[in-house]
């Protein structure tokens, strides 16, 4: 069995490091507890012991599991965050699903995004996913493209721009991920300065289990942690 509340409290207390190491305030950092691969029962845990925001990667997978919480916990009202890579031909069901797309990466994708919720007559909050560590296998703009990205994705009247996403490297050692961090950091406040309409770099989400103290440390205030709280995925 995973203890799960004390795997809570264990990262709570390692954030807490963190963010004095860097000067900043723990109760301003936010955790997105990244459920993919666990049921819904284990999100429940995690609610009960104090977490409120959860991340999942897979559209479908979420709609079942979002499912079955309505059925065995009614009562129970999370925040619901998109961490994985959305393909256009499953907006609609994502939108349904989650309050916020963490993972735009092309004006494509932002585009339809915004279609989709014009038709719904709301507006939909997203953070641009920046690939910093020049992984070919990651998704996410490339840093020297952001800019331009995202002052065409202002231009979408439907998106509310909320900040920015990135993965790390990986990498053996989390203090060798410093630099991708660093990067998205400076790329916020760059964009922070050309005070684009519609575009609030109020969201720097960035940190895994593995890295997520180093990420603090250079001004996460969003980490997104599965493995540290729910064990090893199969
Ligand atoms: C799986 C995943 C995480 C959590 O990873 P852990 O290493 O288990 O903490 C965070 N962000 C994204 C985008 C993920 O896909």
């Amino acid at each position: 069995m995973i203890d799960i509340a004390g795997n809570i409290e264990r990262v709570l207390s390692r954030i807490e490091c963190a963010a004095r190491k860097a000067g900043t305030d723990a109760s301003e950092i936010k955790i997105v507890a990244i459920t993919k691969t666990h049921p819904a029962e284990v999100l429940i845990e995690a609610y009960r012991a104090g977490l409120k925001c959860f991340g999942e990667n897979k559209v479908q997978e979420a709609e079942a599991k979002f499912a079955r919480l309505k059925n065995i916990a009614p009562d129970i009202d999370i925040e619901r965050h998109f961490v994985g890579h959305l393909q256009t031909n499953k907006i609609n069901k994502a939108l349904k699903l989650f309050d916020l797309i963490q993972s735009v990466d092309s004006f494509k994708l932002g585009s339809g995004i915004s279609k989709r919720a014009k038709l719904e007559g709301r507006e939909v909050d997203i953070l641009l996913q920046v690939n910093t560590s020049a992984e070919d296998s990651k998704f996410g703009v490339a840093p020297d493209k952001a800019v331009d990205l995202i002052t065409e994705l202002a231009q979408l009247p439907h998106l509310r721009i909320r900040g920015l996403m990135t993965i790390g490297a990986f990498l053996p050692e989390a203090e060798m991920t410093r630099p991708c961090f660093a990067k998205l950091r400076h790329l916020s406040e760059q964009i922070k300065k050309l005070n684009l309409p519609k575009v609030k770099m109020e969201i720097l989400s960035m940190g895994m289990t593995n890295d997520f103290e180093v990420a603090i440390e250079e001004g996460a205030n969003m980490v997104r942690i599965g493995t540290a709280i729910f064990g090893p995925r199969e």
